[in-house]
């Protein structure tokens, strides 16, 4: 039975590279039949920021990659949030000092700097020196009966190859000699991130444990916990960095890496997992259109590579694109309507959003596609954009609109087709090609210079828009 976790700390948003962690987990578990878990890592209390964890289920629930069990859902190996489990790290950790696997460390943050400074003046990595590891039984006694300040360290043998066998990977081999004295246990009660994650893998019964690259180089201090304690490993799958286009990590400086942003600026959840799925991982051919049930399918952690995934933001672009036209006019419409509500002009009727929907066919790559860049689909244009005027607004313009206004007054039915052919008649009668006609027309209907078919919108907006456009535009635009 496969049980995966994601497990956050709550530290800000959703990172991009977090949600890819989280979907590759849940569609393993979904392929499997198996169970994806939801941890919360609080353990470091300096970095946490209010309102993380509602932020991170949002935007989980957002993507659609929901925990079948864990924070907030709940289930039988709660609880889920770590700061909530402390009792535990706390007896997992004496069993390891009365084992004599780990000891008490009395040093100083004063001494500790100290001891630092000189390995690395001397040129040397910096690592704790083990001053505590033989501490005499009775001077430690005392010290912690006197309540001395303390950590709780992990005691890492001299001259061992730990081997960690990664799914992706293959074997990754570390010599324990440049592993620290790993602390367990912090001063203030809590467990660092190694002891708890450990403990909590192995009593919520994780089988495969698939994470950041980042959390490599403690593997094998978290395999030694494992040995330790006795316990089985979960498997290991260390999933590739993300990189922006000079191969350096993603930050925020490249663009947006929060979730959240990506929803905000129209992307669909479809849309931003079927790149995030592509975002180190290969279905093993050209195929890059994936809904997430088809992903369930053909997902698997032996196509993701071992090299860092570089995020291309134009293919993110495109591939939500792919995954707008998928979508019915009706859903579009839904997720569509409450980007109105931070605009100036209020939400169009549902029948007519749709309409504009229609006509913008393949234009739109993005929810937000059918809003702030098409104004003048919802309200009357407030300017004219000036080098449009310079350019379409013509000498012979003014007349000819008025003779266009006085053909619309009396067209019979005011549809695409009846309006394309008596632009084009019109023109003829009056010996000029179509295009003095059509670039007036949708300045003075849009106040730009470009947009969908002039012929559609026009019938979207309706007759009395487009007479009442017009007629104002020969008001306001001067006569060149
Ligand atoms: N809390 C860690 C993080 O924020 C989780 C690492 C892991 O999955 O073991 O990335």
């Amino acid at each position: 039975m496969v049980r995966v976790r994601f497990a956050p700390s709550p530290t800000g948003y959703l990172h991009v590279g977090g949600l890819r962690t989280a979907l590759y987990n849940w569609l393993l578990a979904r392929r499997e039949g198996g169970t994806f878990l939801l941890r919360i890592e609080d353990t470091d209390r300096t970095r946490l920021v209010e309102g993380a964890v509602e932020a991170l289920l949002e935007a989980l629930k957002w993507a659609g990659v929901t925990p079948d069990e864990g924070a907030v859902v709940g289930g039988p190996l709660g609880p889920y949030v770590q700061s909530e489990r402390l009792e535990i790290y706390r007896e997992m950790a004496a069993r390891l000092v009365e084992s004599g696997h780990a000891y008490h460390c009395f040093c100083t943050p004063e001494r500790l700097a100290e001891m630092r400074e000189q390995q690395v003046a001397r040129g040397e990595s910096a690592m704790y020196d083990r001053h505590c590891r033989n501490l005499d039984p009775a001077e430690r006694e005392r010290r912690l009966t006197a309540g001395e300040p303390h950590v709780i360290r992990m005691k890492i043998p001299d001259g061992r190859t730990l081997t960690v066998e990664d799914q992706i990977r293959g074997p990754v081999s570390f010599d324990s000699s440049q592993v620290d004295d790993q602390v367990l246990m912090k001063s203030d009660g809590f467990p660092t991130y190694h002891l708890a994650a450990v403990v909590d893998d192995h009593l919520m019964e994780i089988t495969h444990v698939i994470r950041g690259e980042e959390w490599l180089s403690s593997t094998p201090k978290h395999l030694l916990l494992y040995e330790y304690f006795g316990w089985q490993p979960p498997v290991f799958a260390h999933v590739p960095l993300i990189l922006n286009a000079s191969g350096k990590k993603l930050s925020k400086r490249d663009g947006d890496v929060s979730v959240e942003a990506y929803r905000e600026k129209g992307y669909l959840p479809e849309g931003l997992l079927n790149f995030l799925a592509l975002l180190g991982w290969s279905p093993g051919d050209e195929r890059e259109f994936f809904t997430p049930q088809e992903l369930t399918g053909v997902f698997s952690l032996e196509r993701v590579r071992k090299s860092g995934a570089v995020f291309d933001f134009d293919k993110l672009l495109h591939i939500n694109g792919l995954h707008m036209r998928a979508q019915s006019t009706s859903r579009l419409v839904e997720l569509v309507m409450p980007f109105f509500d931070r605009v100036a002009w209020p939400r169009p009727e549902p029948e007519y959003l749709a309409r504009v929907i229609e006509v913008m066919g393949e234009r739109a790559n993005l929810l937000t596609d059918y809003v702030e860049p098409i104004p003048y689909f919802y309200s009357d244009p407030a300017e004219y954009d000036p080098a449009t005027v310079k350019k379409r607004w013509k000498a012979a313009s003014p007349e000819l609109m008025e003779a266009w206004v006085a053909r619309l007054e009396t067209l019979e039915v005011f549809g695409h087709e009846a309006l394309d052919e008596a632009l084009r008649t019109l023109a003829e009668s009056r010996g000029v090609g179509a295009g003095q006609l059509i670039h007036p027309t949708r300045l003075a209907l849009s106040g730009v210079g470009s947009g969908p078919g002039l012929f559609e919108m026009m019938e979207v907006l309706g007759r009395e828009v487009c007479l009442r456009r017009l007629r104002t535009a020969l008001e306001r635009l001067p006569r060149p």
